[in-house]
């Protein structure tokens, strides 16, 4: 493959979901497998819905990924070459005016409907003569514009659903520009992959019918087609589609809540496709397990739970250097053996600041029996501690005692991290260190 051109094309009309970083992901990471280049193209041409702040948000949460495109353009910005497209078009008949309002589209549908035919535009305006035009503009209607289809079947190779066909014959003429001169998303998308040089189109198969007609479209403006692949799209586990509104499976939504990246990044590029779903640790790995051809055809399903279990996972094999910065900023770096001796009982990466307290903070002991605890402190060894000194002590109380298993140990973690469970006690002891051990075996808060 030579090097690929990519493009990610959200409209800045609201966050991303976790199904726009499947899109983003997948394009961004065959670019990055192969040496390619990365857009971010701002879908903006609805003004009043597109905002600067969801703009702004969209570079945040790709970012957030790891995805930092190597361009971004705005469509606003890019009004005079749609402007050049629907002049070349118009010259060649492909593009033509139409005066219809929407009640008057919107009723010889329903007529249609009734007699049990497809509600395809009928191309009425195609057959107006120069002075029906004149009068209907006199009367002040503004023309919108629609493509002249060609009624033909278009094929293309489908890099993830293989050959695939639309027959253009069963569509209505897609409207391009409307009354007011604004676009419509097809056009701008055909003119920009072709000025980008765009070599690979990787979309949602909610996509598919209009990769038949944008690919006319590119065929009558004399580009070269690009490559097309559709990717099954995710749902809620409950099956429902994935939108905007639904915040909780936002990108911020999910960030807020505390998830890893890659955890998020593992599960939008593997739910649905060949690979088993787990926890990948870079998106240079996660490049490497990326193939298009071999995604399922169906729905995938997403499901949050799924997310947590990752995200443990993600933790429990996180190495120190890897997390070091998350808890620098988190102000419980507490190096590598604190780490280590925590990492496997995350779930998310905020709770290490609980075990960061249990370590080097205050909390209050729980004490079931004084005199037991007594006992064992009793029995504390001098240090230098290290990983040990937890079966030396515990070998010597459980002698002096009698107690042993449950008896022994919980009255100890109690004591020692005010909780019933966590991790290790072995790996916990040196880091507590004698000090605040020796208290917290009195019952007192250190
Ligand atoms: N703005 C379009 C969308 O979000 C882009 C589709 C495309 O990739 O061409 O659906």
């Amino acid at each position: 493959m030579s090097a690929p051109v990519v493009r990610f094309a959200p409209s800045p009309t609201g966050r991303l979901h976790i199904g726009n970083a499947r899109t983003a992901l997948l394009n961004f990471l065959l670019a990055r497998r192969e040496g390619g280049r990365f857009i971010l193209r701002l879908d903006d041409t609805d003004l009043v819905r597109s905002t600067q702040e969801f703009a702004d948000g969209i570079v945040e949460d790709l970012a957030w990924l790891g995805i930092v495109p190597d361009i971004t353009v705005r469509q606003s910005e890019r009004t005079a070459l749609y402007d050049t497209a629907v002049e070349r078009l118009i010259a060649m008949g492909r593009l033509y005016p139409c005066y219809e309002t929407a009640e008057e589209l919107e009723r010889r549908r329903k007529r249609q409907l009734a007699r049990g035919l497809p509600p395809v535009y009928d191309r009425a305006a195609l057959k107006l003569t120069a002075e029906e035009r004149a009068r209907l503009e006199a009367e002040g209607r503004r023309p919108h514009w629609r493509f002249l289809l060609e009624h033909r079947v278009v094929r293309w190779h489908d890099l993830v659903r293989g050959d695939s066909h639309v027959d253009c014959a069963s569509l209505s003429d897609p409207v391009l520009r409307r009354e007011d001169g604004t676009y419509l998303y097809t056009l701008p998308s055909v003119v920009d992959d072709l000025d980008l040089g765009i070599t690979h189109v990787v979309r949602g198969e909610d996509h598919v019918t209009n990769t038949a007609v944008q690919i006319q479209i590119i065929e009558a403006l004399g580009g070269a087609v690009p490559a097309f692949g559709h990717h099954n799209l995710l749902t809620t586990a409950s099956g429902e589609g994935l939108s905007k509104r639904l915040g909780h499976l936002s990108l911020k939504g999910l960030r807020d809540g505390g998830l890893e990246p890659m955890a998020v990044a593992s599960l939008a590029v593997l739910v649905g496709s060949a690979e088993a779903v787990r926890p990948v640790a870079s998106l240079d790995e996660l490049a490497g397990l990326v193939d298009l051809g071999r995604l399922s055809h169906a729905p995938a399903k997403f499901d949050e739970a799924e997310l947590e279990g990752l995200n443990a996972r993600l933790l429990h094999a996180m190495p120190y250097e890897t997390a070091k910065p998350r808890l620098v900023s988190l102000g419980a770096d507490g190096g590598p053996a604190f780490w280590d001796a925590v990492r496997g009982n995350l779930v998310r990466m905020a709770d290490v600041a609980m075990w960061w307290t249990v370590v080097a903070g205050e909390i209050t002991p729980v004490v079931t029996d004084a005199d037991f605890l007594a006992k064992a402190r009793a029995l504390l060894p001098e240090e230098p501690w290290d990983g040990s000194t937890w079966k030396r002590w515990t070998d010597a109380v459980k002698a002096e005692t009698g107690a042993k298993g449950r008896a022994l140990f919980m009255p100890l973690r109690q004591a020692l991290t005010g909780l019933d469970h966590g991790p290790e006690l072995a790996a916990l002891l040196p880091l507590i260190g004698r000090a605040k051990v020796a208290a917290r075996l009195e019952g007192r808060t250190a």
